[in-house]
C-alpha cells in the first residue's frame, strides 16, 4: 500500500442509459467514467482537468457518494465507500466535503450567511447553539468575512463573498478531503486569484487534501501538485505539475497546452492545435482517435491503457514517449 494513500479509485465505471429521441427509439449508453484508476495522497492537491463534459464532475460526485458507480470501487482510508451505511456513511460525509461551482445556486437564499455555514453542524448534531456561534464567526473570519456580515442573505454578497460562504460551510465539519468542482469558474477573473489563494492558505492551515476539478489549465497549474488529464471518461495522462507542463506526453494534453498563451516562455509551442470535438468512438480503439494527428492503425484496434512511461509519469497512448511535441 502507498504511504499516505487517502483515496484509492480502482477500475471505476459509471454508465448512464439515455432514452432514444423522437425518431430513434434506440437507447444510448454514455460511459461517463471509463475504467478510472487514480489515487489521491494525503496532503496533496490533485488537479483533474479536461474539457467540459469529459466526466470530471461525475467522478467528483462518485467520490462524495452522491452517485453510485456502475462497477469498480473507491476506498477512503482503506474502506470501500460503497459499503458504508447510516452512521459510517455519515462519518464519511463529514470527512469529505464538496465546494460547488456556482456559489449562488448552492446557497439557500432564505437563510442568512451564519445559518448557512452552521447548517452542517446541526445536521450532524455537533455542538449546541452556544458553541455554534463562536465556531461560525471564527470560520467566517478565516475565509475573509466579517462578523457584521453574519446576518446578511446571499443576495447581499458578491460572487466572491458567496464562494467564501460556501468554503466556510465546507470547512465547518473539519473534513480531511475537499473536492472543489470548478470553484472559481463562475467568478470574475479579478476575484479568482483571491479565492484560489484563500483555498491554498486554508489547505495549509487545516492540513487538507484537495481534489481540484477544473477545465482551466492556468487554474490547475496554480493549484496542483499532481495533475490527471481526463478525456471522454478516461484518465489519459497523470504527472507531477512541472512534468506535465514542461513535457506533456499525450497528444490531447499537448493539444490543450498548445492553446494556452504563455504557458511556457522558454518553449515555443505550435498554437491553435485544438482540433475537432470530443466524440464517442467505439470502445475498441483509442478515445482520442478522431482528433489525433499521430494516429496509427493500432490506435483503432486497441484501446491504450494508462501505463507508467517513466518515474511516476503515466500516459494512455500507444506512442507515449515517442512523440516529439513540436513535430
Ligand atoms: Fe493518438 Fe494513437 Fe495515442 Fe490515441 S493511442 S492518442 S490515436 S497516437
Amino acid at each position: 500500500m502507498i504511504p499516505d494513500l487517502l483515496v484509492d479509485i480502482q477500475n471505476l465505471n459509471k454508465k448512464y442509459n439515455l432514452a432514444g429521441g423522437m425518431f430513434n427509439s434506440k437507447k444510448r449508453v454514455v460511459h461517463a467514467v471509463n475504467n478510472v484508476n487514480l489515487q489521491i495522497l494525503r496532503g496533496e492537491t490533485l488537479g483533474l482537468v479536461g474539457e467540459s463534459g469529459c466526466g470530471k464532475s461525475t467522478l467528483a460526485r462518485l467520490i462524495v457518494r452522491l452517485e453510485k458507480p456502475s462497477s469498480g470501487q473507491i476506498t477512503f482510508k482503506g474502506t470501500n465507500i460503497n459499503l458504508l451505511h447510516k452512521e459510517s456513511l455519515k462519518t464519511y460525509r463529514r470527512s469529505v466535503q464538496l465546494i460547488f461551482q456556482d456559489p449562488y445556486s448552492s446557497l439557500n437564499p432564505r437563510k442568512a450567511a451564519a445559518a448557512i455555514i452552521k447548517e452542517p453542524l446541526t445536521i450532524h448534531r455537533i455542538g449546541d447553539s452556544k458553541t455554534h456561534r463562536g465556531t461560525v464567526l471564527e470560520l467566517m473570519a478565516k475565509v475573509g468575512l466579517s462578523a457584521e456580515q453574519a446576518q446578511r442573505y446571499p443576495h447581499e454578497f458578491s460572487g466572491g463573498q458567496r464562494q467564501r460562504i460556501g468554503i466556510a460551510r465546507a470547512l465547518i465539519l473539519r473534513p480531511e478531503l475537499i473536492i472543489a468542482d470548478e470553484p472559481v469558474s463562475a467568478l470574475d477573473v479579478s476575484i479568482q486569484a483571491q479565492i484560489l489563494n484563500l483555498l491554498k492558505d486554508l489547505k495549509q492551515d487545516y492540513g487538507l487534501t484537495y481534489l481540484f476539478v477544473s477545465h482551466d489549465l492556468n487554474v490547475i497549474r496554480h493549484m496542483s501538485n499532481r495533475i490527471a488529464v481526463m478525456y471522454l471518461g478516461q484518465i489519459v495522462e497523470l504527472a507531477a505539475n512541472n512534468d506535465l507542463y514542461e513535457s506533456p506526453l499525450h497528444p490531447y494534453t499537448q493539444m490543450l497546452l498548445s492553446a494556452l498563451p504563455g504557458c511556457h516562455p522558454h518553449k515555443k509551442r505550435k498554437k491553435a492545435l485544438i482540433r475537432g470535438e470530443a466524440i464517442i468512438e467505439s470502445e475498441q480503439g483509442c478515445a482520442f482517435l478522431s482528433r489525433c494527428q499521430y494516429k496509427l492503425p493500432v490506435c483503432s484496434e486497441q484501446q491504450p491503457v494508462l501505463r507508467e512511461i517513466s518515474n511516476k509519469r503515466f500516459c494512455a497512448c500507444h506512442l507515449a514517449g515517442l512523440i516529439k511535441e513540436d513535430e
